[in-house]
């Protein structure tokens, strides 16, 4: 008899409890508004900004709708606008070329490499070749690229760097957390990433002026004064009349819900780490399976675990993703021609530009992935290992 899987690969933990008492009192307020505040009372938004600056190491914290907001709310506030070139991963999730393609501006993409982050050397030819000024740099998939090389290429050409960090909220590279590198930073607070709040996002600078352009921008309706991790008021008054307001604000129901979970994200980080490191051990030495090998300077979040199957046919992928969905192990492929959920390709965004990158090309045509959600324990995630262990070999030896 095969084993089979019957955990859900999309079912996340509860809100912790002291989550929900604060969403229940935000309700029984009726102020949900996030400047919604009596004479002196802080709003649970502006605590969020508050603990999440604090939490990162970042001056400055906007909530925001959506992480796709924050990062279309960052490219605006450095100035990024209609005709403009942003490179930009080849591989990663489609809120990321359609928030260049929100500004009117036209992404440029960039090689991954077989460990799965930005080839810097494709970024540093292609910063050459194009004139581009700005960089969207996606840690897809939690993959934390050599930070410090990056940085010295980008500096050295005056590009600026928009972190996209909704997979690597908690990670770091040589101690530096993720999001510290660039000139802002842009979190997802939605249900498939670290923290949930159902949608949300979270923007992150050091720098005043993008900050408060950013904060005017989401619709602070010159009720700026009510945040507090925010910068000083002359930031705004250089700004106020030439930001327009784009609302995508987010509510004091959702920051109820995540403050405690911003507490609670060492922990779980650990938690993760421990699931990962189990799938990681058991896919180890199997043959035709490539796992990503992780860098020491990266720590990383373990939410969910890539591996690659570089010498299979797409014919043979189709039998292992067959066979593992049958024993209940959900593998999503980033080779299919076809746009099919979270997974999608480069050639997949058409109102980008046609570009070619044959290395993202041959990469993702191996690439599987699964996600790595709480609910699992240690025993399912040895078991997941085991069933796809099991399929690759399979399919291996039937040549
Ligand atoms: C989820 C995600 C985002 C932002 O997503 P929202 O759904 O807009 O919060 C950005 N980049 C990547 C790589 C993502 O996976």
């Amino acid at each position: 008899m095969k084993q089979v899987f019957s955990g859900n690969f999309t079912q996340q933990e509860p809100i912790p409890e002291a989550g929900i008492k604060a969403a229940m009192e935000v309700l029984q307020s009726g102020r949900l508004h996030r400047y919604n505040v009596g004479p002196g009372e802080v709003g649970e938004t502006a605590l969020l900004e508050e603990e999440f600056a604090a939490y990162n190491g970042a001056k400055y914290a906007l909530a925001v709708a959506s992480g796709g907001y924050a990062i279309g709310c960052a490219m605006r506030a450095i100035g990024v606008g209609p005709g403009d070139k942003v490179l930009t991963n080849g591989f990663t999730l489609a809120p990321v070329p359609g928030a260049i393609a929100a500004v009117n501006a036209d992404p440029i993409f960039v090689e991954v490499t077989d460990d799965l982050v930005i080839d810097l050397d494709d970024l540093a030819a292609k910063i050459k070749r194009t004139g581009a000024t700005v960089l969207l740099l996606s840690h897809m998939r939690g993959h934390l690229c050599d930070m410090d090389r990056l940085m010295q290429i980008c500096d050295a050409a005056g590009v600026k760097v928009i972190e996209d960090c909704a997979h690597t909220m908690g990670g770091a590279w040589n101690g530096v957390p993720s999001g510290r590198h660039g000139i802002a930073a842009c979190y997802s607070t939605q249900t498939y990433k670290h923290i949930n709040s159902g949608e949300g996002g979270i923007l992150t600078s050091d720098d005043p002026d993008l900050m408060a352009r950013a904060t005017i921008l989401s619709g602070s309706y010159m009720l700026y004064g009510r945040h507090r991790a925010a910068p000083p008021a002359e930031a705004f008054e250089r700004v106020k009349y030439v930001t327009p307001n784009v609302s995508g604000r987010m509510d004091n129901l959702r920051a109820a819900i995540l403050r405690p979970q911003i507490a609670d994200l060492p922990r779980q980080i650990a938690r993760w780490n421990m699931l990962y490191a189990v799938t990681e051990e058991g896919l180890r030495n199997t043959s035709g399976l490539k796992v990503i090998e992780r860098p020491e300077a990266e720590d990383i979040v373990g939410s969910s675990i890539q591996f690659l199957l570089p010498d299979f046919t797409v014919a043979q992928i189709g039998e292992v993703l067959k066979g593992c969905s049958a024993r209940g192990v959900e593998l999503k492929w980033f080779g299919h021609a076809e746009p099919v959920a979270f997974t999608s390709r480069y050639d997949s965004w058409r109102y980008a530009s046609p570009q070619s990158l044959p290395n993202t090309d041959r990469i993702l045509t191996g690439l599987m992935d699964m996600r790595l959600p709480l609910t699992f324990s240690v025993e399912d995630c040895a078991l997941i290992a085991s069933i796809i262990r099991d399929e690759v070999a399979g399919i291996a030896q039937s040549d």
